[in-house]
Parts: structure tokens; sequence; C-alpha cells
């Protein structure tokens, strides 16, 4: 039997308007383990359950009363074209490398530099390693056709893989602290500056990834007195 230490829960997630569930993007909304900032730096057990049942719902409602409140949407043939176009590439391209090989490339580096135990050179050296198999990515090849097509599905996993690998390892650049689940080992403290912000990253005008920082809401007095009654 092999043991060893695996993916438990993603603490990050996509940024979401804490009221409503929606992101930045109008119409869509995240809840769940894709949502981020719920929880700080570390979940407690048992926690993704309640998320999940109050968070769902609010994300549902507020899904539908959008979609009510918007009538019927036209749809840009152009775009919706040349998204479908992107999504057939890998079947259509007669040679190319496997989607399973990247992937399986990307959990390494996610495993061996971006892991439990993290240093700022092992960091920088894995949004390198990504960078190259972005690259590499744009050019698999699918065999099969459209039904049940794992290989497929993966080639179009990928793009959105390498997206959240990148933003995790820049996060962890940037936040020069240990807190919670995320270790540097070279810098085992917590950095005060570091508990009254959330790490943001997002895609800048050039495509690239930066990363900023907004300050932590802090808890209402109501709830604040809930928290000391239970000690
Ligand atoms: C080993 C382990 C133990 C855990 N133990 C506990 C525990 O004891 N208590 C607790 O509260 N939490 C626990 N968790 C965490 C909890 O299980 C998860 O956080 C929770 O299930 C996440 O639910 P979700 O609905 O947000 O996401 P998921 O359950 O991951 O649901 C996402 C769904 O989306 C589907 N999907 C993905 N891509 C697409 C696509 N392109 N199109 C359509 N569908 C798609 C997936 O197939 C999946 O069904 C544990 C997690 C793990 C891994």
């Amino acid at each position: 039997m092999e043991v060893g230490p695996t993916t438990h829960y993603v603490m990050g997630g996509v940024k979401v308007d804490a009221d409503t569930q929606m992101s930045r993007v109008p119409g869509l909304f995240a809840c769940g383990e894709c949502g981020g900032g719920l929880h700080g730096a570390n979940r407690l057990g048992g926690n993704s359950l309640s998320d999940l049942v109050v968070f769902g719902r609010i994300a549902g409602a507020e899904a539908a009363k959008f979609a009510s409140g918007h009538g019927d949407t036209a749809i840009n043939e152009d775009a919706a074209a040349a998204v479908e176009a992107a999504a057939l590439a890998p079947l259509d391209r007669p040679s190319g490398e496997s989607p399973y090989v990247i992937q399986h490339e990307l959990q390494d580096v996610m495993q061996d530099l971006v892991g439990i135990a993290r240093e700022q050179s092992e960091l920088e050296q894995a949004i390198e390693q990504i960078d190259q198999l972005r690259i590499r990515a744009a050019t698999t090849s699918a065999e099969g056709n459209r039904e049940y097509n794992p290989g497929w599905h993966t080639a179009l996993d990928l793009p959105n893989l390498l997206v959240v690998a990148e933003a995790i390892a820049r996060a962890a650049v940037d936040r020069t602290e240990s807190r919670g689940a995320h270790s540097r080992v070279d810098y085992p403290d917590k950095d005060q500056h570091f508990g009254n912000v959330n790490t943001v990253v997002w895609q800048a005008a050039d495509g690239s990834m930066e990363t900023s920082h907004i300050p932590v809401v802090g808890v209402t007095p109501e709830l604040q007195a809930i928290v000391e009654e239970m000690g």
C-alpha cells in the first residue's frame, strides 16, 4: 500500500461577491470548493459540507434571479464559432503530443515544487515549467471522436489546469510567510501584514497574471460576540 500526502481541499478559488456568489464576470457564479475566500488559510474538518449547503443555495437563488432579470441573451455567432474551432482542434490535429503526458508532468511539477513545503526558488522554477507546458498544451492531439473521449476532455482541461497551477504558484511566491496550509520553508513565521489581506491573482491587460492584495473584511460585531460566547 502506498502511503503519501494527497490533495484534500483547495483553499483558494474564484473570487466572488460574498452576498450573491457572483464572480467579476456578470452571470457567472461560483460556490463550494471552486469559490475562494470562505475558509481563510485552513478549512476546518467538516466545514465543506456546511459551505456547500449554505452557499450553494445562495448561488442557485441568485443565479435564478440574475437569469430572470436579463431576458434573452444574444449569442455572438463569431465568438461561438471560434470557441467551437478551438475545442475541436485537438481532434482535428493529425499529430501532436498526448494531453495525458502534459497532465502528468504538470502533476509532477505541482507535487515537487509547489507542494507542502514551499520555497522561493522552487516556486519560480515551477512558474517557468508551467510556461513551457502551456506552449506544449497548445498543440496536443487527441485520438478518437467526440463521444466519451477522456483524452479529448484532458486536452480541453489542460489550459484551465495550467491557469490554476500558475495562479497557485504565483500566490505562493507572493505570500512570504507561513499561514494555515501554506508553508514557506524560507519564511516559517506569520507576517501580520499578510494576516490582514487576501491575495488575488488576476489577468492583466497583456494576458499575464498579476498578483495584488485586498484587505480582509473583518468579522461583524454580532458574529464576534457569538465567537467569544462559544469560547
Ligand atoms: C479525501 C477527501 C476527504 C474529505 N473529507 C471531508 C470531510 O470529512 N468533511 C467535509 O466537509 N469535506 C471533506 N472533503 C472536502 C469535500 O469533499 C469537498 O470540498 C466537496 O465535496 C466539494 O464539493 P463541490 O460541489 O464544491 O465540488 P465537487 O464535489 O468537486 O463537484 C464538482 C463537480 O463538477 C463536475 N465537473 C467538473 N468539470 C466539469 C465540466 N467541465 N462540466 C461539467 N461538470 C464538471 C465534477 O465531475 C464534479 O461532479 C474531503 C475531500 C477529500 C478529497
